[in-house]
């Protein structure tokens, strides 16, 4: 079974409808972006898949032995979280959705585990204002990682970021996603979403796309986002 599958699904605020008709797939191991302008549904559907909106229409099931709790999720950056006083190794134990103040010796683990995977255990003493844009995404990744065992839910993740540290971080998810991590990404970059996904949904006030990224690639829609690099 799918790990997501998104069957008719609609969504609405106050009767208007948002998003209508969408159907998907996320199976393990695939790696999904979700591209569309503004005002088409991405953070609509981003609040479906973590259930904090329940779709007017349609059903969105998570497969078996997903819970909503273990999506890691990597939100859009915003001042508020900029600011937020507390230290790198406190920002990345939080994934752990520990009950207490006190971490288990399994739980200490994995957050240094994934501050290793995400080359950020040096900085962890550093207070999480201090960093730079670059540094709080792999934070950030590193705090989802430690919610996440299957599946990553990334928000805009570069946005904001300069072109360098932007490639460093889809390297870094890249490799993620080898490592067996079952990523959606919602992006504005259409050329790193053809470059990185298996498939790719295409949000749109006229019609939605959805299908692989070779699909993508040759349909016009696609043709059109991707600046005509595409053939036939
Ligand atoms: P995106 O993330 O792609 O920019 P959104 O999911 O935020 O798109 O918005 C999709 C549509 O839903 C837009 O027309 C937006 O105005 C509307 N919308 C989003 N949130 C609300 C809300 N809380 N109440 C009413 N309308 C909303």
């Amino acid at each position: 079974m799918s790990l997501i599958a998104c069957d008719n699904v609609g969504f609405s605020y106050e009767g208007k409808p948002v998003l209508e008709n969408l159907n998907l797939q996320v199976e393990a191991g695939d790696f999904l972006c979700v591209v569309g302008e503004n005002g088409s549904g991405k953070t609509t559907l981003v609040k479906g898949l973590l259930g904090l909106l329940p779709p007017a229409k349609g059903r969105i099931a998570l497969g078996d032995g997903v819970k909503r709790s273990q999506i890691g999720y990597l939100p859009q950056q915003s001042e508020s979280q900029r600011d937020f006083p507390a230290s790198v190794w406190e920002v990345v134990s939080a994934g752990t959705r520990s009950r207490g103040p006190l971490l288990t010796k399994q739980q200490k683990d994995r957050v240094r585990r994934n501050m290793e995977r995400m080359n950020v255990l040096d900085l962890k003493s550093r207070s999480f204002t201090e960093l730079s844009g670059g540094q709080r995404q792999r934070v950030l990744l590193a705090r989802a990682l430690s919610a996440a065992d299957q599946l990553l839910l990334l928000d805009e993740p570069t946005a904001g970021l300069d072109p360098l540290v932007t490639v460093e971080l889809y390297r870094m998810v890249a490799g993620l996603h080898r490592q067996g991590m079952t990523i959606i990404m919602i992006t504005h970059d259409i050329p790193a979403a053809l470059q990185h996904a298996r498939h790719i949904l295409h949000l749109s006030t006229a019609e939605n796309f959805y299908g692989t990224t070779a699909q993508y690639a040759a349909s016009p829609l696609g043709k059109l986002f991707a600046g005509g690099t595409t053939n036939g």
